[in-house]
């Protein structure tokens, strides 16, 4: 297990499902109260950034 600086603020980058803006938000927490939603349309659904928006039929590389 690796030791993360605690003076770092853990940031993960997401995705909005309704207009597809990657933003990030914080992790510290990870309740529903610390999560400000997406800064461009306010859309509280995303998904992790690493996701293709797209869900691909079978498996591709
Ligand atoms: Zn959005």
């Amino acid at each position: 297990m690796t030791h993360s600086p605690s003076n770092v603020i853990h940031l993960d980058r997401v995705r909005c499902l309704e207009c597809g803006t990657k933003y990030v938000k914080p992790a510290a927490g990870g309740t529903m109260n610390e999560n400000p939603g997406c800064p461009r349309c306010g859309y509280a659904g995303w998904i992790d950034a690493g996701i293709p928006p797209r869900r691909s039929a079978g498996k591709a590389s």
